[in-house]
């Protein structure tokens, strides 16, 4: 966290500090959401299924490209982590570190979930946020980002020396191993950074650390994304509750989480066009 320099500054550290800025990657050459298309679907879906995630645990559930799918709050405010895979091929799965240097460090409507290499298209794209007037707080603090991992038994372990089998990273795995039928250890090879629904997170002024703090969900807010492929997803229900306190343990109240499939009349999307794989050659140069 390099807070006690062992080495000096140099004269012109301020000139150094001081220069301004650039966005990493622009995406203003990106394909803009077709977002009139997504709004007159949107006005036609019809619900076609719905599961329940209870609390603690996680399900999984399929959207075939050109639906719509709604993470929903239920009963409290509760946190959910999602992984998204390509109902094809579990090769092909959200990447949430290229979505972050793209999108930013928290999500909201227009915004693409991007699939990871050699694929690399998008995945859902998000196209309405119930908690979208939070923006950041005084804090630093967002929605829904895709700075944080997914809690886990490993950090878990590193850090207070206990197991905790309930951690998402172990509910996403119980969850797929239970949807593919493959063992254990294999499913868990598949579970893999989220998009931290309704979890509010950001970095401290000081020491730019990750904090959490109570979510602003309340029953009835939901986050709805479009299927740009077809998708198995999965969501836990974070053992944080609401990540007001801690996670990784049976402490936090906690709430289960409904998940919405929605089908829009095809009629509607005769202008959308669904994303092909990266047109990268793959010769790296060779
Ligand atoms: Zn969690």
């Amino acid at each position: 966290m390099k807070r006690t320099p062992q080495s000096q500054a140099p004269a012109d550290a301020d000139a150094r500090r001081a220069i301004k800025p650039v966005i990493c990657y622009p995406v203003d050459t990106l394909p803009e959401p077709n977002r009139a298309t997504y709004a007159a679907a949107r006005k036609t879906m019809e619900l076609t299924d719905e599961v329940i995630v209870p609390p603690r645990d996680a399900q999984t559930f399929h959207v075939p490209s050109g639906n719509f799918f709604r993470i929903v709050s239920v009963d409290g405010p509760q946190v959910g982590d999602l992984n998204l895979w390509s109902a094809d091929d579990l090769s092909e799965r959200f990447y949430s570190g290229k979505t972050r240097a793209l999108h930013g460090t928290h999500l909201s409507t227009g915004d693409h979930m991007w699939s990871s290499f050699p694929h690399m298209r998008p995945m859902a794209t998000i196209t309405y946020d119930t908690l979208d007037w939070y923006g950041f707080d005084a804090d630093g603090g967002g929605v829904h980002d895709v700075i944080g991992t997914r809690c886990d038994p490993y950090t878990s372990r590193l850090l207070s020396g206990q197991d905790y089998h309930y951690c998402c990273h172990s509910n996403l795995t119980r969850a797929l191993a239970f949807e593919t039928g493959l063992p254990l250890h294999r499913a868990e090879a598949h579970v893999h950074d989220v998009l931290n629904v309704f979890m509010c997170t950001g970095f401290t002024h000081e020491k730019h650390q990750y904090f959490m703090k109570a979510s602003p969900v309340r029953p009835g807010d939901y986050l709805e994304f479009f299927a740009e492929i077809d998708l198995l997803g999965a969501l836990s229900t974070c053992p944080g509750g609401d990540c007001s306190t801690e996670h990784s343990s049976d402490t936090a109240t906690c709430y289960p989480l409904r998940v919405e499939i929605y089908r829009p009349d095809s009629k509607m999307l005769l202008r959308w066009v669904p994303p092909e794989p990266s047109a990268y050659t793959r010769s790296h140069g060779v």
